[in-house]
Formats: structure tokens, C-alpha cells, sequence
């Protein structure tokens, strides 16, 4: 497993980048809710111990939903660790469960379902065989259903979340029940 942090994407002019996805992974929010409490302490010290009791209450949960992660996709075979999704954000997920990652479009790109992109699929699909495709809550449905068509996979009933979490009063609305989400969506997708 290649667990580098950050992780780094190469742009459409082959230039290094820095892959903002990191919250996909839980280990990785485990990082971000310690740099988010102490940040808070110092700025407003009067309230530390507030800030690090919720802190702790947060990653009791937290640390719940990595050991299902670790878990659930642990034990998926060997054959069926291969994730595709429309967007190429999923890197800190797929690198650390160990997930073979294929993907249309690469991050920041400015077209996205190009025929190129689409044919580059294709062909990863072909070799690499997943259950299913995802494609994301948040965009365009349209070059997945084509690469579907094209090879025969189907795309998975429901979404997959990535650049943002569920509206308010609707599934996957926290940080936490998106990462619940994802895996329910994972471990049922990715099996064949
Ligand atoms: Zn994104």
C-alpha cells in the first residue's frame, strides 16, 4: 500500500498537484479533526478542554468507522479491488485499502467525458474487470452512462460521495455518516 501524504496528481499539462481528496480516507479526517481542535485551543485557549472533550467523543466515532473500513474492505478478494468513478479523487481511499483506481477524468481538468478519456477507460475496465462503476453525487452522470454502455458494466444504483457531503436533512449529510455511506456503497459495489 502507498500511503505518501499529500498525495500528488498530475495536471492536464503534465504539472505536479496536489490531490485535495484527502478527507475520502478516515485517517485522514482523523489528521484533520486533531488539526482543527488544537487550532481552535490556541486561538481560544479559555476553552480547550471543551474543544478536546468534543474531540475525543468525535474520534471514538471516528475511529469506529476506520475499523470498519480497515474491516469490511480488508476482506474484500483480491479480484474484485478495482473502483472506477467519473473524477481521479479518490486516491487516498484506493492506496489505502489497497484499491486498484481507474477514473474518466483526472482532477482540476477542464473537460471532462473527452473521447480520449473514454477510450482510456474503456480499455482499464477491459483489463482490470470491476463489479460495478460509481459515479458521484455531484456530477454529470452522462460520460459514465456512455462508458457503461461501451463495455457492459453497470453503473451502481446509488452515488458515490466525494467533493461534498449530503445536503442537510438528507443521507450523508456529517462528515461521519458520508464515510458510513461510502463504505455500505463500496463493499456492496466493488463485490462481483
Ligand atoms: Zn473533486
Amino acid at each position: 500500500m502507498r500511503r505518501g501524504f499529500p498525495k500528488y496528481i498530475k495536471d492536464e499539462d503534465g504539472n505536479k498537484e496536489v490531490n485535495p481528496h484527502a478527507f475520502i480516507d478516515p485517517n485522514v479526517g482523523e489528521k484533520m479533526i486533531k488539526n482543527i481542535t488544537r487550532s481552535l485551543s490556541e486561538r481560544n485557549p479559555k476553552h480547550k478542554s471543551y474543544y478536546e472533550a468534543n474531540e475525543k467523543e468525535y474520534l471514538k466515532k471516528l475511529n469506529n468507522i476506520e475499523d470498519n473500513y480497515k474491516q469490511q474492505l480488508g476482506s474484500i478478494p483480491k479480484e474484485d479491488r478495482v473502483f472506477v468513478a467519473s473524477e481521479q479523487a479518490f486516491q487516498y481511499l484506493t492506496d489505502r485499502y489497497d484499491l486498484k483506481e481507474g477514473y474518466i477524468w483526472p482532477i482540476d481538468t477542464d473537460e471532462n467525458g473527452t473521447p480520449n478519456q473514454i477510450k482510456d477507460l474503456t480499455k482499464f475496465i477491459k483489463s482490470n474487470k470491476p463489479a460495478t462503476l460509481f459515479v458521484e453525487s455531484n456530477v454529470d452522470t452522462r460520460p459514465m452512462k456512455t462508458v457503461s454502455n461501451e463495455t457492459g458494466v453497470p453503473i451502481y444504483k446509488k452515488p458515490i460521495y466525494s467533493d461534498e457531503i449530503g445536503k442537510k436533512g438528507e443521507q450523508a449529510d456529517t462528515y461521519l455518516k458520508y464515510l458510513e455511506y461510502n463504505l455500505d456503497v463500496l463493499k456492496d459495489g466493488l463485490k462481483k
